[in-house]
């Protein structure tokens, strides 16, 4: 490692982190995910269900229409591009849209179709002849309430007498002025001052309660306590939807308040695995020694598209500046870079627009660009203490079940201790790392 990068430490997004922070980068990290996603995520493992009344017959749908929804809701779908329900909108569908409601706690990982269907089960709910708040659908940040509104605005596009309002900072509201529009959407906080101090929404009249993101909803301060304050307010009849990402102890314990006798809906994140990953080392001395040597196989490596991990922000920037000047087009990605930025870098990467993407290991933590078939370790990845880090390694390199395209890994080694932590990686995974001398590619083609 160069001097220099020992000192950045504590200042670059490689460092120790306040819980604060963390919490953004989860907002964050969930947001890029739902910007750059063109597709819903394929997951081959099975749904578990786990019903309020085990006696009752499970209903699963495999067709939109077998759902029977009004036919403007229906064009809505079809007109996203959506075919057959996904496979946890397969079970979570018929619970949210039966008589009388029923209340659902599901997890799935980002971009397994939550948010689509609860937008469906919320427009579905309405009395469009009503003027008044009948669906409550809170979020973590303003960003995310945005994109869950504009889901709600496409799949009702052809149902115009339901009306969205967005209560989120910013939007001001006289106190006392009743609320029209059926479907609300917003932050714990805003919402909570629309209900309580301002009184435009009258929380008794709320059918379909939403709360979306639970996990990042709880790692931000004030808002899970704000979130159980709302669900209070509101009547016994309602329908209490709560969805996560992750279901951690900390989840669990919050659903459980928020949700009485759920239905619960899992899904298992696909698992990533080395199996489908060649895996290989280069040997330097030092970083321009890494340079050169990514130089050499720069040929083999962008007949594919390829990502590049570095250290820190100021390795990545002089790489990206190195590789311009030789004349290779690349895209950098930047923990600089406020989130619509970031999300513009990783849109054209996944266009293939760019065919490599430097980045460091915090800024494209948590993202995924499913395409990408190269990756290389500029510098191996590594925890916050400098030591190996088996779940990075895998989360890069690895792939998900068999959807996984083969791949290439190359790790530059560049010093005794690197190459310390390329043997832990080998013997923690069991699979075999080879050399690969660059002045000789016959190995990678
Ligand atoms: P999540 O809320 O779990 O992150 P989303 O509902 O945002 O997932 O869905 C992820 C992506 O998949 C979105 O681009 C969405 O439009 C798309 N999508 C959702 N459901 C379907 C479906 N049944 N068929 C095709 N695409 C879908």
């Amino acid at each position: 490692m160069e001097a220099g990068d020992a000192n950045l430490h504590q200042t670059d997004d490689d460092g120790d982190k306040s819980d604060e922070e963390e919490k953004e980068d989860r907002a964050t990290q969930s947001l890029l995910n739902k910007l750059i996603r063109s597709n819903v995520v394929n997951n081959t493992n099975q749904v578990e269900v786990l019903q309020r009344d085990p006696n009752s017959p499970l209903y699963s749908v495999k067709t939109f229409e077998e759902l029977r929804l009004k036919p403007q809701l229906l064009k809505g779908v079809y007109e996203m591009g959506f075919n057959r329900p996904s496979k946890i909108q397969e079970n979570a569908l018929p619970m949210m849209l039966a008589e009388p409601p029923q209340n659902l706690i599901a997890q799935s990982q980002s971009g397994t179709g939550k948010t689509a269907a609860f937008v469906l089960a919320m427009l579905s709910h309405v009395d469009p002849g009503l003027k008044w708040p009948q669906c409550l659908c809170i979020s973590p940040t303003y960003e995310l309430a945005l994109q869950t509104g504009k889901v709600i605005e496409q799949m009702g596009k052809f149902y115009p007498e339901v009306k969205l309002a967005y209560a989120v900072r910013g939007h001001k509201m006289e106190r006392g002025v009743k609320i029209k529009e059926q479907i609300v959407i917003g932050t714990p906080g805003t919402v909570l001052d629309w209900c309580v101090k301002l009184k435009l929404i009258d929380p008794k009249k709320i059918k379909v309660f939403v709360l979306d993101e639970a996990d990042v909803m709880i790692a931000t301060q004030g808002h899970q306590d704000q979130s159980i304050r709302i669900q209070r307010m509101l009547p016994k009849g309602c329908q209490m939807l709560l969805f996560s990402a992750t279901f951690e102890d900390s989840v669990w314990k919050f659903a459980e308040r928020v949700v009485p006798d759920p239905n619960i809906i899992k899904l298992k994140r696909e698992e990533e695995t080395l199996d489908t990953i060649k895996q290989y080392y280069v040997l330097c001395n030092s970083k321009e020694d890494k340079f050169n040597a990514l130089c050499n196989i720069y040929g083999a490596i962008t007949i594919a598209q390829a990502m590049i991990f570095c250290h820190t922000r100021k390795t990545a920037n002089w790489l990206a500046g190195q590789l311009s000047k030789e004349g290779h087009q690349v895209a950098l990605l930047s923990g600089e870079m406020v989130v619509e930025q970031r999300a513009a870098v990783i849109e054209r990467f996944r266009d293939g627009k760019e065919k490599v993407l430097i980045t460091t290991n915090v800024c494209a933590r948590g993202i995924d660009v499913e395409q990408v078939s190269v990756v290389i370790n500029f510098d191996l990845p590594l925890d916050k203490d400098g030591n190996p880090d088996n779940e990075t390694y895998l989360h890069r390199i690895g792939r998900t079940g068999r959807f996984g395209k083969r791949g290439l890994a190359v790790n530059m080694v560049d010093s005794q201790r690197s190459m310390e932590i390329l043997k832990t990686y080998e013997r923690h995974f069991n699979k075999k790392i080879g050399r690969l001398d660059t002045d000789d590619l016959d190995e990678i083609e």
